[in-house]
């Protein structure tokens, strides 16, 4: 892959500006190997009425997409719709409203079933969100761990593949283990495997890290993990918007996203769940949809994908979701994620030259781009960005540990989504060098 100071080294940036609106080919097929058409992030930004907006008196460069990304118009009014045409309780009343909406929200969960190429639509329950995944994940593995047990996670998590692993080990006496982080962002995989045993009960990884955007190979350590016995959670709050998900190929037990990540609402997410992983596991959360038959002693479950679903779900959230998948895949999301890379590789390349500046993670990174630059704070620099209207993101980024690891309390983090221009790469690369030089 390009490293940082590679090929952009002696190229102005309106001449890489031009190549990603399709420009000069060789560039471009140098820099991206994969088969996809060129895409042109401009011809959808009329999509995304807050991309208009002025942020103290400059046009509004978005690159905090890590932390959420924008929503076109085509998911705020499939959002707007559902409330003026649809709008009912679901898998309760026999009238045709509700009818309407629950055939809608089972469309929507048959959708996404087909996204991520998952075996059956009872794989795929709705959730609040990855946080909530992961945490009933969590909870109704409880009686499967005991405390001679092992539960493993990698030094990149985010806060929320953490804590809920820390409160199922202090619940059962396990003992959490952590996959250590090489210098470049990278995991170490053979110490993996070093502290993959019989023990091993799950291994809770993400796909891409939100704090790097350091892309891990998924399916190797969830192979790995089978190998002994282990179950294994995916956190694809990260990948979810810039790769395509194949469910069946990974083989992963669990995985969960952010409807948010993925130009969805907030407020909707998914956990998949293999079914030979789902179907012996208990409920947690109780309440209506997900039982059959109550009485005040004692009540029956109702089956997957319910029995995880107690309560009324954020209906239109998962409509919107699924519309969110049509969108990116009528874009393509090869191309979109060809796209992106070209955008961080040429952030990256432009940045190199600053200073003092350190990048964080490896030289290939899938969607996120962290740096800090010596002896100025993170947060300055961000402020400073910020008030050249360009709004990135600085901090932990809920990865405190990983931030000790290396050393720093914090970075600064840009982060690329389908409507990012080239134009705005070149305003990113400028902010962070006037604040660069006012600063030092
Ligand atoms: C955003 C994010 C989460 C948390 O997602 P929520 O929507 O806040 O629940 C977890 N993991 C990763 C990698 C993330 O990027």
């Amino acid at each position: 892959m390009l490293h940082e100071g590679g090929i952009f080294g002696f190229l102005p940036l309106d001449a890489l500006a031009a190549s990603c609106i399709g420009g000069t080919p060789p560039l471009r097929s140098r820099l991206s190997a994969s088969h996809t058409m060129p895409f042109d992030p401009h011809s959808i930004r009329d999509q995304f009425p807050i991309l208009a907006s002025e942020v103290n008196g400059q046009p509004l460069v978005y690159l905090d997409n890590a932390a959420t990304v924008q929503k076109p118009r085509v998911v705020l009014e499939t959002s707007l719709a559902y409330y003026e045409e649809t709008n009912a309780n679901i898998h309760r009343g026999t009238h045709h409203l509700s009818q309407k909406a629950t055939a809608a929200h089972e469309a929507a969960r048959d959708r996404i079933a087909h996204h991520l190429n998952a075996a059956s639509p009872d794989e795929i329950i709705f959730t609040s969100g990855t946080t909530d995944g992961i945490n009933l994940v969590a909870n109704i593995l409880t009686g499967s761990i005991s405390a001679e047990d092992e539960i493993l996670i990698s030094a990149l998590e985010h806060h929320s593949n953490i804590v809920p692993w820390q409160m199922l080990a202090q619940r059962t006496g396990a003992t959490l283990r952590v996959i250590p982080v090489l210098e470049d962002g990278t995991l170490d995989f053979g110490a993996f495997q070093d502290l993959l045993s019989p023990k091993t009960k799950l291994l809770a990884i993400t796909q891409v890290s939100n704090a790097f955007g350091t892309p891990v190979p998924v399916k190797d350590y969830i192979s790995a993990a089978h190998a002994v016995g282990s179950l294994v959670l995916v956190d694809a709050a990260q990948s979810v918007a810039h790769k395509v998900i194949d469910v069946q190929d990974l083989d992963a037990d669990f995985l969960v996203f952010s409807g948010h990540k993925i130009y969805a609402p907030t407020g909707i997410g998914i956990l998949y769940g293999k079914t030979s992983s789902l179907e012996n596991l208990p409920p947690w959360r109780g309440g209506g949809e997900m039982i059959k038959e109550v009485t005040y002693e004692s009540s029956t479950y109702n089956e997957l994908p319910f029995r995880y679903e107690a309560g009324t779900p954020n209906i239109e959230g998962g409509i919107a979701l699924a519309k969110a998948m049509d969108w990116l895949s009528d874009l393509g999301l090869p191309s979109v994620a060809a796209h992106e890379q070209l955008l961080i590789e040429t952030a990256a390349a432009s940045l190199a030259d600053v200073e003092g500046l350190r990048f964080y993670g490896p030289s290939h990174r899938q969607g996120s781009l962290s740096f800090n630059i010596a002896g100025i704070h993170h947060y300055d620099l961000g402020t400073l960005i910020d008030q050249m209207g360009v709004a990135v993101r600085t901090g932990h980024h809920c990865c405190q540990p990983l931030m000790n690891r290396l050393g720093t309390t914090g970075t600064v983090r840009a982060s690329f989504a389908a409507y990012n221009t080239m134009e705005e790469v070149e305003k990113l690369v400028n902010a962070v060098k006037k604040a660069a030089m006012m600063l030092a």
